[in-house]
């Protein structure tokens, strides 16, 4: 490609709403505009960068078995009632009618067309397991669209499907995912690490890994143990809106008098009292309204799919009725209580109820914890599980690593679904001894525009980005640095055809500027090698320049051709 041809424009300056640096430089280097918040155009650049990580992406799904699909992003509403997630999906979930007044969501995430598919298609235990896979176009309407790509609200993802037997095949299946996945970053140069997760929306199973890029800026937590390998998220108290701190946050905060009741229940006396194991316990929130607090302990038992009310503690009656009005009200399940309503509410005792009211903006959809201050608005766990743990506390699995703390940015997610949607859409099929059972389900996403501003992220320095080999939208860019000098051009022209007639995508800046017009652009687009083409063009040598390490070297043509082939 010839620079004079291609459509990239270099700013100066990135708009001040671009705050990380990944969002700045693929602005200024011309990857990608905004259309609306979390709502982007992919300049060829950034194109071409989207493609490779397309192409890697399919490579392994395919040879892990998966077979290339591609589902439509308008979705009936019908589907998403089935699966009961068409109210608690919350605001995220875009909703759309027809001329004939039919509704419709654009899909934030495909479990429920996937599973309509097959239960079509699949009847008998022979057509098991299959895996299918998409690189589609999602929609969530994020409250904070934020950081360009890394949270849009229109976003590139890959996500697959498992479909198996029972659970012995899922755990396989599930597997190599998890190993593809590895291989997937791996060669995507990223910095990662797998940590174990919650379950957030899509409901399901509690087991589940999130793949987090490494990075100051990403905004999860996890906890990694220095000795054992163990590494968890700790967004356990998500709330929408933003977390619950973890102790770091308040530690030190007095817990005021007025709320030392004797009746008082800490959250961890809550989540001891539900007699639910502290495994099966992925998140507790505390929601108020109509009146009353609930603190929900959100289980990740997949066998429980029924809301279930139950009074654990005997301070109140509690009704179905109660739950739903309060659900209402606060705006429970606008995303977290999710399609398994694996919740247990609970209602902790008046005063706690009256302070929390008084400080939440209770019955403000979305507001539930909005200024609560946990630790001095209500009480805490003292110890124990990691969500409120800090730097320095032995790690919860081999009790002797001490727990640091790194941020990560989510770029894939995988997940034991198992029969939460067959379940509920009726995905079942008939096993070698004529039983009906339903099919066991796994999930697996890669954010492949996340992914691609988290590799920004992980690759600049101050003159612009650098990619990665095999990510880079030109593996190598020529640097013609005097148009109008005959012998250089005629040097760059001959080693552009060259090159292209080799199969390297390379990209020629024959643009009637200034040398250091040139470098800079090339220094902002990031491709990993320069062949700059100079004063030295009449004995045929040029400099060869790496992008990553700044290294310059005069060398002879033949032999740059031979190094970047
Ligand atoms: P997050 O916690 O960041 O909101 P999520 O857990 O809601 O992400 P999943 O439902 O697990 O996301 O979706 C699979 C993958 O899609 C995520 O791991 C992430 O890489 C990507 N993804 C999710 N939301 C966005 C978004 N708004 N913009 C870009 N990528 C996203
Ligand atoms: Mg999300
Ligand atoms: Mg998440
Ligand atoms: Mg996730």
């Amino acid at each position: 490609m010839r620079q004079t041809n291609l459509l990239v424009t270099t700013l100066r300056e990135a708009p001040a709403e671009a705050e990380t640096r990944s969002h700045q430089l693929l602005l200024r280097a011309g990857y990608i505009r905004q259309v609306a918040a979390g709502v982007y155009t992919y300049l060829p650049l950034g194109r071409r960068v989207l493609r490779r990580m397309e192409q890697i992406v399919r490579q392994e799904m395919e040879s892990a078995g998966a077979q290339e699909v591609l589902m439509p992003s308008m979705q009936p509403a019908e589907l998403w009632r089935e699966s009961e997630r068409y109210e608690v999906y919350g605001k995220e979930l875009m909703k759309l009618r027809d001329r004939h007044d039919r509704e419709f969501v654009l899909g934030p995430t495909h479990e429920e067309v996937v599973t309509a598919l097959m239960r079509a298609e699949i009847s008998s235990y022979r057509r098991l397991p299959v895996a299918v896979y998409q690189i589609q176009t999602k929609f969530r309407d994020e409250r904070r669209p934020r950081s360009g790509l890394l949270r849009g609200r229109e976003f590139l993802m890959k996500d697959a499907y498992s479909f198996d037997t029972d659970w012995e095949g899922l755990d396989l299946a599930y597997q190599v995912m998890y190993s593809t996945y590895e291989r997937i970053f791996d060669r995507c140069g990223l910095k990662y690490r797998a940590v174990q997760a919650n379950a957030g929306a899509i409901g399901g199973k509690g087991q589940n890994h999130e793949f987090m890029a490494l990075s100051e800026i990403g905004e999860d937590t996890i906890a990694v143990c220095s000795l054992c390998g163990y590494a968890a998220n700790l967004e356990q108290a998500e709330v929408r809106g933003g977390s619950v701190p973890h102790r770091q946050d308040f530690a030190g905060l007095p817990v005021p008098e007025q709320f030392h009741t004797p009746a008082q229940k800490t959250i961890q006396q809550l989540e001891q009292e539900s007699q639910l194991r502290p495994q099966d316990i992925i998140k507790t929130l505390i929601y108020t309204g109509g009146g009353k607090t609930f603190a929900v302990l959100v289980r990740g038992d997949h066998e429980v799919n029924e809301l279930k009310v139950q009074k654990y503690l005997g301070c109140g009656d509690i009704t179905l009725a109660d739950v739903e009005q309060v659900q209402e009200t606060a705006g429970v399940g606008s995303g977290y209580v999710g399609p398994a309503g694996l919740s247990v509410p609970i209602l902790v005792d008046a005063a706690v109820a009256a302070m929390t009211e008084a400080v939440t903006g209770a019955g403000e959809e979305d507001y539930h914890l909005r200024g609560v201050v946990p630790g001095r608005d209500f009480p805490l766990t003292q110890v124990g599980d990691f969500r409120n743990a800090v730097a320095g506390d032995s790690c919860p699995q081999c009790g002797e690593g001490e727990l640091d703390f790194q941020q990560g940015i989510e770029v894939g997610h995988v997940f034991k679904l198992g029969t939460v949607y067959s379940e509920k859409l009726g995905a079942d099929y008939l096993d070698a001894d004529g039983r009906t059972r339903p099919m066991v389900m796994g999930c697996y996403g890669i954010g492949i525009s996340r992914l691609l501003a988290a590799v920004a992220e992980q690759n600049n320095d101050d003159q612009g980005l650098i990619w990665p080999q095999g990510l880079a939208p030109y593996a190598v860019h020529i640097l013609l640095m005097s148009v109008k000098d005959t012998a250089q051009r005629e040097l760059a022209e001959a080693l552009y055809a060259r090159l292209t007639a080799l199969g390297i995508d390379t990209l020629l800046d024959d643009r009637d500027e200034r040398a250091g017009v040139k470098f800079k652009d090339a220094g902002l687009i990031g491709i990993p090698v320069a062949l700059v083409v100079g004063k030295l063009a009449a004995e045929q040598r040029i400099e060869y320049m790496d992008r990553r390490t700044g290294n310059k070297e005069v060398i002879n043509v033949g032999e740059a051709v031979l190094r970047v082939s």
